[in-house]
């Protein structure tokens, strides 16, 4: 990954390459139809390289809400078209799902890069196309759920087995950082289990996932399976959260509104899984291959623009490897520059919004105020769209805000630590546990590390990469519950226990 950070230009094109693309007004997909919000309410989606709105979005309100989970419960009860389908033809719909992202791929790809900012080189060869393939994996699942028979301990005659059962209806609520990666990792697996599904992408990003939409009717998902509700978290997402139709809500976002839906869920105790992002620990010990980890641990922290949740910003070098590895970090960071997301050589996309830039820029702020040096970038790029430089802090201490703080922006904080034990504790010295890497040639040191480190993933050696068929999930206030992989399944399916009495 971290190869492919080169500089393009010396700053942003002045010039912004037009777009193909021209959305139509995005409405609400409730029941298999595109329909206007009942309030007739709309909201604006902006372009974050050049702040332009892009197209108008429905606002969905509690009624709205309401709507689409009827539509999928009507979907999901006995008799339905899709309760019908075997798991043979629900098989064949997600692959059919992954085939039509394939052949949209250009389109999808233009779409999430004018939506997010991020550059159009990341959106069609990772976005887009792992959204496929998760898709194509789970299209393997339909046909390989299945339950058990369990020895009955108390004696007795009794033959025990157990069903796994699609939740039901299931919501679903994404970030803008990865918009329709993010929808492939919950409706991907959520459809293979049974469950029928109301999901609202983030206020920023809702165009990918609305000609998703569309691509759902295409591959013979029936009307109402799919439903996506648009509009902003405190209403369209607290109404979902409240909404005793909905019995599970899969959250991917920030520390306190995943808080904040634990709460609200409790009223009807749904269940609920969270991934809260991190501030994950990239711990390089003096004996790794420095050249290669320095290298590596640039993508760590500015893929994406560092918007990431796995995003490697807390950057530990042990002392006697520091000047060697911060040598090639500071040489390569330097040549890294933003460019237009939409031209094919950029690597160094725009920030999601305004609003959000300044919080980056302002953590710089605290960063400085702290005492850390601003080895690297730290200011704004231009004044159209929302650019900004990779940035490096160097001499910062663990207990700093910029090392305690998820900033989710192309800021990299660089501690020093003495020796093994410091190493673990410091990176262990956090609220959050989502991932962790390390970088070491001593393979005893490797797993050993690994082990004690308290995150659901750990990368030795590499940083950042995911994989359908791997579980992804937090410890800590990283949240719980992991996506992906056969733990998905466990995630979108109940167990029933059946018992049949066998006694002469
Ligand atoms: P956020 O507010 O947590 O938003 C994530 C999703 O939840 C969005 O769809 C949002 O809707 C919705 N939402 C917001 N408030 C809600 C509520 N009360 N009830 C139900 N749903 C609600 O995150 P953000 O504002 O996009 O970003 C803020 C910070 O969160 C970031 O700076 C970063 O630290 C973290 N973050 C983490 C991840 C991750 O991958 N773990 C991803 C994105 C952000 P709207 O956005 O439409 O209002
Ligand atoms: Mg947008």
């Amino acid at each position: 990954m971290a190869e492919t950070l080169t500089a393009t230009s010396e700053d942003i094109a002045v010039e912004l390459t037009p777009s193909k693309a021209s959305p139509k007004p995005g409405k609400l997909f409730i029941g298999g139809e595109f329909v206007d919000a009942l309030s007739g309410k709309t909201f604006e989606t902006r372009n974050p390289a050049t702040g332009a709105v892009i197209t108008d979005i429905a606002e969905a309100g509690t009624e709205d809400v309401e709507l689409a989970v009827r539509a999928a419960r009507k979907a999901f009860e006995d008799g339905s078209p899709w309760r019908k389908m075997s798991p043979r033809d629900r098989s064949r719909a997600l692959w059919k799902l992954a085939e039509l992202i394939r052949q949209n791929a250009d389109e999808l790809s233009e779409l999430e890069t004018l939506d997010t900012g991020k550059p159009i080189f990341e959106s069609s060869k990772f976005d887009i196309p792992q959204a496929a393939e998760c898709f194509e994996y789970y299209a393997g699942w339909p046909t390989k759920i299945a339950g058990e028979t369990i020895a009955n301990t108390a004696g007795g005659e009794a033959l025990v087995y157990t069903l796994r059962e699609p939740i039901g209806v299931c919501g679903q609520i994404i970030p803008w950082n990865f918009p329709l990666q993010m929808l492939s990792w919950k409706v991907a697996p959520a459809l293979a289990c049974g469950n029928t599904i109301v999901l609202k992408p983030a206020e920023q990003t809702p165009l990918t996932a609305l000609r998703f939409a569309e691509l759902t009717l295409e591959a013979g998902i029936p009307a109402g399976v799919f439903n996506v509700v648009t509009g902003f978290g405190p209403t369209t997402g607290a109404a979902m959260v409240s909404n005793p139709g909905i019995d599970k809500i899969a959250f991917t976002g920030s520390v306190e509104v995943g808080k904040e839906i634990m709460r609200t869920a409790a009223g009807t105790l749904k269940r609920v899984s969270l991934e809260l992002g991190g501030k994950s620990p990239n711990v390089v010990f003096a004996d790794a291959d420095l050249e290669t980890a320095a290298k590596y641990a640039l993508g760590g922290i500015f893929f994406n623009q560092g918007e990431m949740c796995t995003a490697g910003s807390r950057i530990f070098v042990e002392e006697a490897g520091y000047d060697a590895f911060m040598s090639v970090l500071r040489s390569r960071a330097q040549k890294m520059v933003a460019g237009d997301p939409l031209h094919p050589k950029t690597r160094l996309g725009a920030l999601i919004s305004e609003e959000h830039l300044n919080r980056v820029l302002n953590y710089v702020a605290v960063g400085k105020e702290e005492g850390a040096n601003v080895a690297i970038g730290g200011t704004r790029i231009g004044s159209k769209g929302y650019f900004m430089k990779p940035t490096v802090l160097e001499g910062v201490t663990n207990q700093m805000r910029v090392a305690q703080e998820e900033i989710f922006g192309p800021v990299a904080s660089v501690i020093k630590f003495k020796d093994i034990e410091e190493g673990i504790r410091e990176a262990n010295n956090s609220q959050f546990g989502l991932a962790a890497a390390i970088w070491t040639r001593d393979v005893k040191k490797a797993h050993n590390v690994a082990k004690r480190i308290k995150a659901g993933t750990v990368w030795i050696n590499t940083i950042s990469t995911t994989d359908n068929a791997v579980p992804f999930g937090g410890y800590k206030a990283s949240g719980f519950g992991r996506e992906l992989g056969r733990a998905a399944i466990d995630l979108y399916t109940e167990t029933k226990s059946v018992w049949v009495d066998l006694n002469q």
